[in-house]
């Protein structure tokens, strides 16, 4: 199961990994948007570490919740509202859970990614951080443990990642560009990957 304290965990690693890969993400979005992911992504992570003192002793909910709002208000631009709703979303199917079974991990992360899609609406191929999200909910589904859902869903990020870079961008920024944002990878789907990796990393 994943426990209270290896969240808390993942969101440190995620602060580690923002910080680190702010200049690659940055650099990602240079090409295609506006240059700003890897910033956007740094200062909203940032913001959850300074948060994190505060969530020790709260439920996975709240600790979820208090993510995604603090995302939201902090980060800015589309990624902002997106991955502020994923958390927020994902907080709420994590009501009542002291620790979460591949089945609720599952459920949390499927939460999340409906919320990033009634926000932002995309659809499978149009370049999006959703063409990383849904590819890993699926290894997570197909997944018969724990153990083997968190590698599987790394490889299943990895080759997200890897698909949106043929992808023509049909949602952000990056769409303004039609048939030039081909041959780019999408900086969202980067950050969804370097999420997944903390993630089992958090989990072992
Ligand atoms: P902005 O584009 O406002 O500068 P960011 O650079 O932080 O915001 O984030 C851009 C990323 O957001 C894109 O690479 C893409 O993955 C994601 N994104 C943009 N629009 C959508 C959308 N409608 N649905 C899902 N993801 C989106
Ligand atoms: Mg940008
Ligand atoms: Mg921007």
């Amino acid at each position: 199961t994943v426990k209270k304290e290896q969240l808390l965990e993942w969101l440190k690693d995620c602060a580690a990994v923002f910080a680190e890969q702010r200049d690659y993400l940055t650099q990602l979005d240079a090409e295609i948007g506006d240059a700003d992911h890897g910033i956007n992504m740094n200062r909203g992570f940032e913001k959850v570490l300074e948060k994190l003192p505060t969530m020790d002793a709260m439920s996975i909910e709240m600790i979820l919740k208090t993510t995604g709002m603090t995302l939201m208000s902090s980060i800015g631009g589309a990624s902002g509202p997106l991955y502020g709703t994923f958390f927020i979303r994902a907080a709420a199917a994590a009501k009542g859970k002291d620790e979460l079974d591949l089945t609720d991990l599952t459920a949390v992360l499927e939460a999340g990614v409906a919320g990033i899609v009634a926000r932002g609406k995309a659809e499978p191929g149009d370049k999006t951080m959703c063409d990383a999200w849904w590819p890993v909910l699926d290894a997570a589904k197909a997944a018969e443990s724990l153990e083997a859902a968190l590698p599987a869903m790394v490889a299943a990020a990895d080759a997200g990642v890897a698909s949106t870079v043929d992808m023509r961008a049909k949602k952000g920024r990056a769409s303004y560009l039609g048939e030039r944002s081909i041959g780019h990878q999408d900086a969202g789907a980067t950050s969804t990957m370097f999420m997944v990796k903390a993630l089992s990393r958090a989990v072992v």
